[in-house]
């Protein structure tokens, strides 16, 4: 089965090149090279139950043909079928085609059905005409292959033939005991059921997904992903790492200074980290935490553990604007210990950049603060053991393991303890990163108020600059965030300072403020440093202020154009306020009309602040690939798993995973080839 395609009738040297573009090589990729989907055309639709989105077979009599000009040249078709009518349209139609389509002419055709100015209409539907009203539908499912330019359908029905005909000799690399009654077909039947459905088949079902033939395979298809994240995380927690093993006095130090007892969450979470690293064998933790949880302490705790023991410790985040946050809360909290901080971004002067290449290297610098560019080709640690990411959900597999050859130190790995704000449900996160260890700060820092959350329209917009007055006359504080969807500073920053120029001028008695990401750090410093102190009583911000910062006595929060913004980034936002005393409120300011992804997230945000609740609707909203951020980096991209759609096989799927490597040992590898055949490069990095 793992002979090149060319074994197959008709298949020479060009069509294997196109194959080979779909990362088809062998007869058994050909076997799982799945349909995308199925067009149903095994019965004729009543035009008169059609609705906007319908693909199928309706078959009427032509009552009216003409060609119109509408801005172009059409052709368009009148056809009913007792039930009702429906319009043809075609933009691009030969002489004798239009001759042909003569009243009282009975058609078949296919095509999914829109909403037309007048009706339903499909546009460039297939169509035959009937002569013989008994002629016979299709008795199967058209199965849509992924395919390429130049590579027909047809061609991949043939070859799908083929290789099926050829099914016997593939291996079932999951035995019974591994599947294990979960009522699942077994491949070849699987296989069969999904390349050629039988005429029986539930159709909705295999339309949705949810068949059982389509469940082995996901099940399949998941258990060898498990597979190659395990096997990922077994080479490295094979390899050797410095043990950290230290009494915790610098973090001691730390925390006798805090004004605040740590949560209980943080102390777990800290004790679990603590342990990691005390092993000689690399640490791989995931924290999850929910925003204004308490990560940075965290995070803090282990760079000093590294430090303690005489190591270095890195700390990267994906954005100039969020590592230059974390560069100033390590600073505050590491200089008093007199721990020296290094600051590596993109955007450093070349000199200044010299001398911070120089403290990194010479082990001056204990910690160092920073983005992507801390790991560049010229960056040389003097000791690195423990390497901290912040915002896993940016990286990708691949960029994790880049990391961690950086810090490779006569073959010792480095530490790794990665940070995540985005809660996701823990069956997901346990198959997303099931390379990692998992742990959640699942309490937030006493004394946080509840927020209220209300959408306003932009209309009522006067109602929201009074209200801000409202909260100044009571001593309060509020934020006014402008969001652009351009990711462009200098638009953003350009909003923010015409929203900043029509407050100052509606609120004569407010001192008004600005800050945004153009501005020069020590500006900002001192924009935020006035905020703090309560002389700035409305803050118009940027997203700057997603993160990190933290202002107690801020209890108003308005943002503008949340309709265009994710649901994880406004529930960042709103983490802004809600750390005080004062009862807090956010305002969700929206330009109408709604789309309808956009009010449910509005709606969301209003229901609820439980950053766990948030995930799990956002993870219905835009479906995992989004919501893990792997949809960028190309991990987690299945044939046809879903890991929204399939959620509950995956604890079923852990456990087979965990049986396979007991009892077959020896079918890991070839099952994950079966799978991730062009994912190779798992293996080549690690
Ligand atoms: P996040 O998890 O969103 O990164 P941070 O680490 O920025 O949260 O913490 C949010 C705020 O809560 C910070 O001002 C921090 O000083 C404060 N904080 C952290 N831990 C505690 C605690 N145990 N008690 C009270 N406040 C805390
Ligand atoms: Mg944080």
């Amino acid at each position: 089965m793992t002979e090149p395609v060319t074994v197959l009738k008709g298949v020479g040297p060009k069509l294997a090149e196109k194959l080979a573009k779909i990362g088809i090589r062998t007869v058994t990729d050909l076997l799982f090279h799945l349909p995308l989907r199925y067009q149903d055309r095994t019965r004729v639709m009543p035009m008169g139950s059609l609705r906007p989105g319908d693909e199928g077979v309706v078959e009427g009599v032509v009552d009216h043909a003409e060609v119109v000009f509408r801005g172009r040249r059409m052709l368009l078709v009148r056809l009913s079928d007792g039930t009702g009518s429906i319009t043809l349209r075609f933009f691009h139609f030969s002489a004798a085609q239009q001759q042909g389509l003569v009243r009282g002419l009975r058609l078949r055709c296919f095509g999914e059905a829109r909403r037309g100015q007048a009706g339903l209409e499909i546009v460039h539907p297939e169509y035959r005409a009937v002569l013989d009203e008994s002629a016979s539908v299709d008795d199967t499912l058209t199965p849509i292959y992924p395919t390429t330019e130049g590579l027909h359908q047809l061609s991949l029905r043939r070859l799908t033939d083929e290789a099926l005909a050829r099914l016997d000799r593939l291996p079932d690399w999951l035995p019974p005991g591994v599947l294990n009654g979960a009522g699942l077909p077994d491949l070849e039947t699987a296989l069969r059921t999904v390349h050629r459905p039988p005429p029986d088949v539930p159709v909705a079902a295999l339309l949705d997904g949810r068949h059982p033939a389509q469940r082995r395979l996901a099940f399949e298809e998941l258990v060898a992903h498990h597979l190659s994240l395990a096997r990922l995380r077994a080479r490295t927690t094979d390899e050797p790492a410095s043990p950290i093993k230290v009494k915790g006095e610098l973090f001691a130090q730390l925390q006798a200074r805090l004004p605040f007892a740590l949560t209980g969450a943080q102390q777990r979470v800290i004790a679990e980290l603590s342990t990691d690293m005390a092993r000689p064998h690399p640490m791989l933790r995931l924290v999850q935490g929910d925003v204004g949880a308490g990560k940075t302490l965290v995070a803090v705790a282990a760079c000093l553990h590294a430090v303690e023991a005489g190591y270095q410790a890195a700390v990267m985040a994906p954005t100039e604007i969020l590592a230059e946050q974390h560069f100033h809360n390590f600073g505050d909290l590491l200089a008093p210990l007199g721990v020296n901080v290094a600051w590596l971004s993109g955007k450093l002067t070349v000199r200044a950049r010299r001398e911070a290449l120089a403290e990194v290297a010479e082990g001056r610098a204990r910690v160092a603060v920073g983005t992507h560019a801390l790991f560049q080709e010229d960056v040389a640690f003097d000791d690195l053991a423990l390497v901290v990411i912040d915002e896993q959900h940016r990286f990708g597999v691949h960029q994790r393991m880049a990391l961690r050859e950086k810090g490779n130190r006569d073959g010792r790995l480095p530490h790794q303890l990665i940070m995540t704000a985005t809660p996701i449900p823990r069956t997901l996160a346990m198959t997303a990163y099931a390379d990692l260890d998992y742990s959640v700060i699942d309490e937030l820092p006493p004394g946080r108020t509840p927020i209220r959350t209300v959408a306003v329209s932009d209309k009522r917009r006067h109602e929201v600059v009074e209200r801000i007055s409202g909260a100044v006359a009571e001593g309060r504080q509020a934020y006014w965030v402008c969001t652009l969807i351009e990711e462009s500073e200098a638009l953003q920053a350009q909003a923010a300072e015409d929203t900043f120029a029509q407050l100052t001028e509606a609120l004569p008695h407010v001192n008004v403020g600005l800050v945004h990401g153009r501005m020069k750090p020590r500006d900002k410093e001192s924009v935020m440093a006035r905020f703090k102190a309560g002389e700035i009583q409305l803050l118009v911000a940027t997203t700057v202020i997603e993160v990190g910062v933290d202002v107690p006595n801020a209890s108003l929060m308005i943002i503008e154009n949340a309709e265009r913004l994710g649901l994880a980034q406004l529930h960042q936002l709103r983490g802004r306020v809600g750390r005080g005393t004062a009862e807090s409120s956010c305002v969700l300011l929206y330009r109408p009309p709604l789309s309808d992804t956009a009010r449910k997230r509005l709606d969301a945000l209003r229901a609820t602040t439980d950053g766990f609740e948030i995930a799990r609707i956002d993870l219905e909203l835009r479906g995992p690939g989004e919501v893990l951020g792997t949809r960028q980096t190309g991990d987690m991209q299945f044939r046809i798993a879903d890991l929204l759609r399939d959620q509950d096989l995956l604890d079923a799927v852990k456990d087979a995973a965990g049986r396979l490597m007991q009892a077959c040992p020896e079918n890991v590898e070839p099952l994950i080839a079966r799978w991730l055949s062009g994912a190779e490069e798992y293996g080549r990095v690690g």
